[in-house]
């Protein structure tokens, strides 16, 4: 590995761009005092990722960039430094590497590896692993040979770890001690955040515990509640049409009975028309027997009155007339009780030739009456039970429409039977009722804010697991490297 050119731009002292060519041999820079010499001894430490402005003889990082008076005023400092690297000694997959480092006046800087940006650590590490550091004996600036000679056993063992390659791993020690660190701080605070989480964590699963355990309810006590109202339902129809189909077997007896009653007493009227029809004939027969009119009787009467006061009254009457009124009272009475005693003996002989066959049917009659009231009764009575039950049906349809809505009760003639009794799915829902008022109403968005608690915890609870995992790979690497860095230093040393 060998030095083959430094270029520099606007490096302290040297504002325009000069390239120095190493070649083989030895190259020695000479110039008088205060020419620029060290500066170019500063800008191969610089590019080789020297931190300390001390030792690049700087107070402030900007005093590296050129700031002469001569109108050559630059924004940046650049410095590129290329290697060989024909002896794979720096770790890449090249014959010459070039590093470069700017900075600009904004205190912006940047560094490359043969044009590639890179991190200081990038450099720090290659350089490292070749041997070369800032702090190791590849420069040695003005007035330090000295240092190294009189060095104690600290400096010494820090040239003899740069030169054997340990200092690259210290450099992953550092950064490994560094991660740990890191590791160790975040599993302190994903710690603290997860604990200060949990109680109200557990809070929320109760409650999305107990929201779940009421949404199952929920939904068992609609399906017994379906269950019991189309129980319900189903007995209460199917007793209705029961009823009604009794009802209108009462309504059939019922006319049966009047029909029958009316028959009977049109047989029984038949039988009394008969009868008078009878004693018209009697009466027309016996026209000799015919009853004289009111008037006729009145009329004889009031002349039989004439006659009687006209002879009270002293007045002469005819004898003749007067045998002519009383012949005539006396004829129209005897006439009268003729007729009347002729009547009655008809009507006697008449009856008794009746009596028997009305009397039969009259009793017909009255037991067909008396079945055509209790078939009344009876109808009267399924009626009012049928439309009781009829009510008691609206009634249910009613608390179904309320409880379940309008369609549900336009399914229910289409609904399966349940398999249980309505006694004790009611038992069920009323059960489950009490269940679900014992749990009582839950907040849905309680369930969210679980939810979403719930994601944050397992989430950060993942974070946790992935960095104490890394901290255990942290763990493994630095004592690695430290059994490497002994195992480098026995064998070197
Ligand atoms: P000596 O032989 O005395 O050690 P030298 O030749 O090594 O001197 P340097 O110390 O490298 O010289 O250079 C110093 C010169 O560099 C000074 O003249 C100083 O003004 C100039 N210089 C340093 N920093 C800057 C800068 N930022 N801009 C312009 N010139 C600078």
């Amino acid at each position: 590995m060998r030095l083959l050119e430094l270029e520099l731009s606007g490096f302290k002292s040297f504002a325009d761009k000069t390239v120095f060519r190493f070649d083989d041999g030895i190259t020695a820079i000479i110039g008088a005092n205060g020419t620029g010499k060290s500066n170019v001894s500063d800008a191969i430490r610089w590019v080789l990722g020297e931190q300390s402005l001390k030792h690049l003889r700087g107070k402030g990082s900007e005093d590296i960039i050129f700031a002469g008076s001569d109108g050559k005023h630059k924004g940046q400092a650049r410095v590129s430094l290329t290697l060989s690297n024909e002896s794979g000694r720096l770790r890449m997959d090249a014959a010459e590497v070039r590093i470069t480092r700017q900075l600009n006046r904004s205190g912006e800087g940047e560094y490359r590896i043969n044009e590639d940006n890179v991190r200081l650590w990038d450099i720090q590490q290659i350089l490292a692993e070749a041997g070369l550091g800032t702090k190791s004996y590849a420069v040695i600036s003005q007035g330090t040979v000295d240092r190294y000679l009189n060095a104690g056993p600290t400096a010494r063992r820090e040239l003899f770890d740069e030169a054997c390659g340990i200092k690259a791993l210290q450099l992953k020690l550092k950064k490994a001690d560094r991660t740990f660190t890191q590791a160790e701080q975040k599993v302190r605070e994903l710690s603290t955040i997860l604990q200060e989480m949990e109680p109200r964590l557990r809070v929320l699963k109760r409650q999305a515990l107990r929201f779940q355990q009421r949404h199952e309810l929920e939904e068992e006590y609609r399906v017994a509640q379906e269950d019991w109202y189309t129980a319900g339902w189903l007995d209460r129809s199917s007793y209705l049409s029961k009823l009604r189909a009794d009802s209108s077997d009462t309504y059939d007896q019922l006319d049966r009975a009047r029909k029958r009653r009316e028959e009977i007493e049109a047989s029984l009227f038949r039988v009394l028309e008969q009868n008078s029809e009878r004693e018209k004939d009697t009466e027309i027969n016996d026209a000799g027997h015919r009853l004289p009119g009111v008037a006729e009787v009145r009329d004889a009467i009031s002349q039989c009155n004439e006659i009687l006061q006209a002879i009270l009254s002293g007045e002469e009457q005819e004898d003749s007339e007067l045998r002519d009124a009383e012949k005539k009272t006396r004829g129209l009475l005897n006439r009268i009780n003729a007729v009347l005693s002729y009547k009655q003996s008809a009507k006697q002989q008449g009856r008794s030739e009746d009596a028997s066959e009305k009397d039969s049917i009259r009793k017909e009659l009255q037991s067909a009456r008396d079945t055509e009231l209790a078939a009344e009764r009876e109808s009267s009575a399924a009626s009012a039970v049928a439309k009781h039950a009829g009510e008691e049906l609206e009634e249910w349809e009613r608390e179904i429409q309320r409880e379940l809505g309008s369609d549900f009760l336009s399914q229910l003639p289409s609904r399966p039977a349940p398999a249980d009794e309505e006694e004790e799915l009611e038992n069920k829902t009323r059960r489950l009722e009490a269940k679900l008022a014992s749990i009582g109403e839950i907040d849905p968005l309680t369930v969210k804010e679980y939810e979403e608690t719930r994601i944050r915890w397992e989430h950060l609870n993942s974070q946790l697991q992935d960095v104490l995992q890394a901290k255990d790979d942290t763990r493994r690497q630095i004592d690695l490297l430290k059994k490497e860095m002994l195992l480098r230093f026995r064998s070197n040393f």
